[in-house]
């Protein structure tokens, strides 16, 4: 059976998925595409693809079965409401919304809909570095984990599409939601230390140093620095009672010759969890075409929001910021279907 996709967004990673959905990964076909620039859904379409003239008509499409937004983070609360109406499966890119009332509206449309549909693209859950590592510490072999050092380093954002805002609203979000996962544990409350400014990034508010309070009493200590000129570089260890347990170095080809010995960084998300996005893209094909999703939740997504929201808070604050989250309902809980 071939799931019939739609793709809205087609600018970098909805191209990068579009690739992946039509050279990659099998039982899929992209069926149609939209994007804001009809131009660039034109050269984006796969053959065949009909290109639709907004999310909506793509959406409500009889041609298509389940959708893939990759569009920015302010429009992806219409789309995804869109989709939860129409009953149909979607894979949202992160962050899932921008505002905590947008991500509430999400919850409470799936909620009253009855079924998981929206699976949110925090990819790093797929990773299999990552997957080793939460077995480790579900293990229960090094105790209880008290510590997680989070390193999230991008080698430079294009000039002018970073507000202050977004190293915190865009990028906060994978470690949030990392942290979440990996320790089985709730975020309840933020902090944020601003170091000295790096140069390389302008004007643009850049290193962040966020402390996440768990509501074990485990500390996560996150690096986010998004013009750190080397390369994309993601670490993390956890330190646990009895041990400590961390992603390894990525496996890359060791070069020696009269410059040193070297071995090559990533230059962007696509190349460090190229396999991520298609182990991501594996498991939502499989559940979408069974007409519901069981990757990262819109539950997942508000947790994320509400970080960020609270990290925000603590830049202008700098103070501990409390997060309140509602009540879990029961179709996010363990063992829900
Ligand atoms: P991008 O290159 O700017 O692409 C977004 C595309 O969507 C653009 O073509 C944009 O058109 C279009 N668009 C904007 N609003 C739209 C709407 N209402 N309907 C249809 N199309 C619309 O950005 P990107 O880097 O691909 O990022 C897209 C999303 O993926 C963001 O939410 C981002 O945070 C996320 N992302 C996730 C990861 C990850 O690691 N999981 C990595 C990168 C990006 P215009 O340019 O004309 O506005």
């Amino acid at each position: 059976m071939t799931l019939k996709v739609g793709v809205i967004g087609t600018g970098m990673i909805g191209q990068d998925h579009i690739r992946r959905l039509t050279q990659v990964l099998s039982g899929v076909a992209v069926v149609g595409v939209t994007d804001i620039d009809r131009a660039r859904a034109e050269a984006a379409a796969p053959k065949g693809a009909e290109v639709f003239e907004t999310p909506q008509a793509l959406i409500a499409s009889d041609k298509v079965e389940a959708v893939v937004i990759c569009s920015w983070g302010p429009a992806h609360e219409e789309q995804l409401l869109a989709c939860i109406a129409a009953g149909k499966p979607v894979f949202c890119e992160k962050p899932m919304v921008t505002s905590e009332a947008a991500a509430l509206r999400v919850i409470e449309a799936e909620v009253a809909f009855g079924r998981r549909l929206v699976q949110v693209g925090f990819m790093r859950r797929f990773d299999a570095d990552y997957r080793r590592l939460k077995a480790v510490i579900d293990g229960g072999s090094l105790g209880a984990p008290l510590m997680y050092y989070s390193k999230h380093r991008n080698a430079a954002v294009p000039e002018g599409l970073y507000t202050s805002e977004m190293p915190l609203n865009d990028t906060l979000v994978h470690d949030a939601d990392i942290a979440r996962w990996l320790l089985s544990d709730e975020i309840v409350g933020v902090e944020v230390r601003l170091p000295r400014r790096s140069r390389q990034g302008g004007e643009l508010r850049d290193p962040h140093l966020v402390l996440l309070h768990m509501e074990s009493g485990a500390i996560v200590d996150v690096e986010i620095s998004v013009n750190i000129a080397y390369g994309y570089d993601i670490r993390g260890e956890v330190s646990c009672e009895q041990g400590i347990a961390a992603l390894p170095n990525r496996p890359a080809a060791v070069v020696t010759d009269k410059n040193g010995i070297r071995q090559a960084i990533p230059e962007d998300w696509r190349e460090r969890f190229i396999e991520a996005y298609d182990q991501e893209f594996r498991e939502w094909i499989v559940a979408a075409g069974q007409g519901t999703a069981t990757g990262p939740s819109a539950w997942d997504g508000y947790a994320a929001t509400l970080t960020a929201d609270a990290a925000l808070r603590a830049v202008d604050s700098k103070a501990y910021e409390p997060l309140t989250m509602i009540a879990k309902p029961a179709l996010y809980r363990a063992g829900a279907a």
